[in-house]
């Protein structure tokens, strides 16, 4: 930062200098003293997460002459990764799947190393997120467990997805080794690389209807394939963030049939350490908001405010999201 201005300073000469230092004025009076920046850290730009994001800033940033905070998005890795950087202190809410947030609470799974992270706190779920496999067409795929010996894309390291790609192999009995290949590709190249023919499949946890599932469903014809069988049923009866779930048929080309499978909540998730005005805004720009937050992305259409503030999650709620929820008697 020092070394920008010093060389903007030396470029401008001492005009400039006298042009930064009204700015240095403006930005510091007291109409701006509140102005405070938040990220959310959201997935690919083709997942859901990143509408979500999109959307939450949106509606907070319609009010920022009042509240002080402009709101910013920020494409990820995913659930995994969004947790990890809030915890580092560089991003300021994130979204991250149900099973995922239990996991980093707990200091379970991929978490382990770190321990468990007492400071996580939950603002509000989102959209359901059934595991979603698609597969290339010849393939003629009926179920995941015909995808053994096949080269599918697990996820990137740091996403939900990964992270569940794994509990499931686990419960299978599998290894990443059961697949001819296990690519890592992140969402937004899974689909163009089944396409072109470098995977047969790849596993994505991810609220519907999502443009990443449109693509190759319309572009190459891929077929969604379910996800059930015993060691599903008994994921989905040993762990509270699993339920089952149900793809519609119709709602992607070349996919007349509803698809069976398991699955998540998205969540909305912050630390302990952001300040209680600043969730409390986020939590009433989306909700003094529900019905025009509803419309920007076809995922939200069924929410219920009711469901948002609590299913899904296992961190404590934030004290600025209780705060609002409590005055809207949702909460006791
Ligand atoms: N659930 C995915 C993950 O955490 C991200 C889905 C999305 O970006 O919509 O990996």
């Amino acid at each position: 930062m020092m070394s920008k201005m010093t060389c903007v300073a030396s470029r401008t000469g001492l005009a400039g200098l006298a042009l930064l230092a009204g700015w240095a004025l403006l930005v510091t009076g007291p109409a701006y003293a509140q102005q405070q920046f938040v990220t959310i850290g959201t997935g690919g730009v083709t997942g859901v997460y990143y509408a979500v994001g999109g959307a939450v800033c949106r509606l907070i940033n319609k009010d920022r002459k009042s509240h002080g905070i402009r709101c910013s998005v920020e494409s990820t890795g995913g659930s995994a990764f969004n947790i990890n950087t809030i915890k580092a202190g560089e991003l300021d809410f994130g979204l991250a799947q149900s099973d995922v947030q239990y996991a980093a609470l707990k200091g379970i799974g991929q978490f382990k190393d770190a321990g468990a992270y007492g400071d996580l706190r939950a603002v509000y779920s989102v959209h359901p997120e059934p595991f979603t496999v698609v597969a290339r067409k010849e393939l003629n795929t009926k179920t995941f467990t015909d995808l053994k010996g096949k080269r599918v894309n697990v996820g990137n390291p740091g996403s939900g997805t990964r992270a569940s790609m794994e509990e499931l192999l686990a419960a299978l009995g599998w290894k990443l080794s059961d697949f001819s290949l296990a690519s890592e590709l992140r969402a937004d190249e899974h689909g163009p690389a089944l396409c072109d023919n470098k995977i047969d499949a790849f596993f994505y946890g991810v609220g519907h209807p999502s443009a990443n599932i449109q693509d190759p469903t319309t572009s190459c014809g891929a077929k969604l394939v379910s996800i059930t069988g015993p060691a599903v049923d008994k994921l989905v009866a040993s762990n509270p963030y699993y339920a089952v779930a149900s793809i519609p048929g119709g709602m992607y080309a070349n996919n007349p049939d509803a698809t069976q499978t398991y699955g998540v909540l998205a969540t909305m998730v912050t630390s302990a350490k952001t300040p209680e005005n600043v969730v409390y805004q986020l939590v009433k720009a989306t909700f003094d908001n529900f019905e025009e937050f509803k419309k920007l992305h076809p995922a939200f259409a069924n929410l219920k405010a009711e469901e948002m503030v609590k299913n899904g999650l296992s961190a404590p709620l934030h004290a600025g999201a209780e705060k609002y929820y409590k005055e809207k008697g949702w909460l006791k």
